[in-house]
């Protein structure tokens, strides 16, 4: 007998019928004996629905109101899942965050789980019950309803997973597992029966949407065994995240490109070079709590400084306003935006023991006259930002290049 989270996302509780599908899924594994928690998402389109009736009433909702509305919509398919269950004669239970006592902070639309209290699930379980866990939510210690940020579902299951030393934690979606790259743009791109979980969160944190990226965190901290598999198939192994590295000669140099479109370029230009100068420009831009993600530096023999960063696309007029603000006081020429850029990384522990990969990469990417504006690298990545016309290509000829078809 195994203690097994299941989270479902939006597309596996869209509707009546998706709903029974998981019921007779989560039967099956009572069947086997298992203890099981189901977390639910909304039914998918819900959350958006949500909020654009919020800003439809006020145009940058205010966030704790913002909760309250959003997290009904898992406060539906939490019910909607357990009257299923009982359908099929099965016991079960739904809860709320709050009801659980899924306890965060109180940064609404992104809070953080401190504390979760197992004491109703565990009682439940005990007695047989299947316990249905609304995900993306909890409730701060003040008791108001809180959200995890978008996605915020998957944080919910590894979290329980962790909270209750699950066996595993099964991430359920629309896909039936983690690919080479997102299918929709290379066609061959392959399944992964595995992937390390250091992998899994570098694709995480470069675009990949398989995953929350937090919840990839949680898992690795709290080491819960992560496997992603498809609630559209009756059979199938998904990708298992891995906390070990195969030792073998078969590993592959690299095991996923990962792709985004969030990202716009602020270009700095013609700043006198002196120190302290990043400071002035990038601390005003921390103040305002604006995350930056790739930075580069260029000094001229003239003694100016070209200074180049990337932020996130919905901040991007926020950062030109502070640095215009401050332009003459850092002696800039210049204060450049630029949204039409990508980000496109190769990913891959094999990267450790291979020398030349980032020159296959820039090789591949030059054959198809493709200019790369930003490089930025770590052990098991190397990420370039390019021109966002030239994304899907880029990313066609990586995989290709690096033969991720092949199994
Ligand atoms: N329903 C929430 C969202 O759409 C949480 C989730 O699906 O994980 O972001
Ligand atoms: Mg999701």
């Amino acid at each position: 007998m195994a203690l097994i989270v299941q989270k479902y996302g939006g597309t596996s509780v869209a509707n009546p019928e998706r709903i029974k599908a998981l019921a007779s899924r989560v039967a099956r594994y009572k069947a086997l004996g298992h203890q099981v928690v189901v977390v639910v998402s909304a039914m998918s389109g819900e959350t958006n629905r949500l909020i654009a009736l919020a800003r439809e009433l006020m145009p940058d909702p205010d966030p704790r109101e913002l909760d309250v509305v959003v997290s009904t919509g898992e406060q539906v398919t939490i019910g909607l899942t357990a009257m299923a269950l009982m359908d099929l004669g099965i016991k079960a239970k739904s809860y709320t965050g709050s009801q659980v006592r899924i306890v965060t902070n109180s940064a609404f639309t992104k809070a953080r789980i401190l504390h979760i209290d197992d004491a109703k699930i565990r009682a439940d379980l005990n007695s047989g019950h299947v316990v249905v866990v609304a995900g993306f939510q909890g409730v701060d210690e003040h008791g108001n309803i809180t959200t995890l940020g978008r996605g915020g579902s998957d944080t919910t299951g590894v979290a329980l997973a962790a909270a209750l030393k699950a066996d595993e934690c099964q991430i359920y979606t629309d896909v039936d597992g983690v690919y080479t790259t997102d299918p929709r743009i290379v066609p061959e791109a392959r399944r992964l029966k595995s992937i390390t979980f250091e992998e899994m969160l570098e694709l995480a944190s470069q675009g990949s949407k398989v995953l929350q990226i937090r919840s990839v965190e949680f898992a690795g901290k709290y080491q819960v065994k992560l496997r992603v598999l498809s609630s559209f198939e009756e059979e199938g192994d998904g990708t298992l995240i891995t906390f070990e590295e195969e030792d073998n000669m078969e590993q592959p140099i690299i095991s996923g490109i990962a792709f985004n479109r969030d990202e716009a370029k602020v270009t700095v230009l013609g700043v006198p070079d002196r120190p302290g100068i990043a400071y002035q420009i990038l601390g005003p831009i921390a103040d305002a709590n604006i995350d930056v993600d790739i930075i580069i530096q260029n000094t001229g023999a003239d003694g100016t400084t070209d200074f180049t960063f990337t932020v996130h696309k919905n901040e991007l007029n926020k950062a030109l306003d502070i640095l215009r603000n401050i332009q003459a006081h850092i002696g800039a020429r210049e204060i450049a935006g630029d949204d039409k850029i990508a980000k496109v990384s190769i990913v891959g522990v094999g990267m450790r023991s291979h020398v030349g990969v980032a020159s296959q990469m820039f090789r591949t990417l030059a054959e198809e006259g493709i200019n790369i504006q930003m490089i930025s690298t770590s052990e098991i990545k190397i990420a370039v930002v390019i021109e966002e016309k030239y994304m899907e290509l880029a990313v066609r000829v990586l995989h290709k290049a690096f033969e991720l078809e092949e199994a």
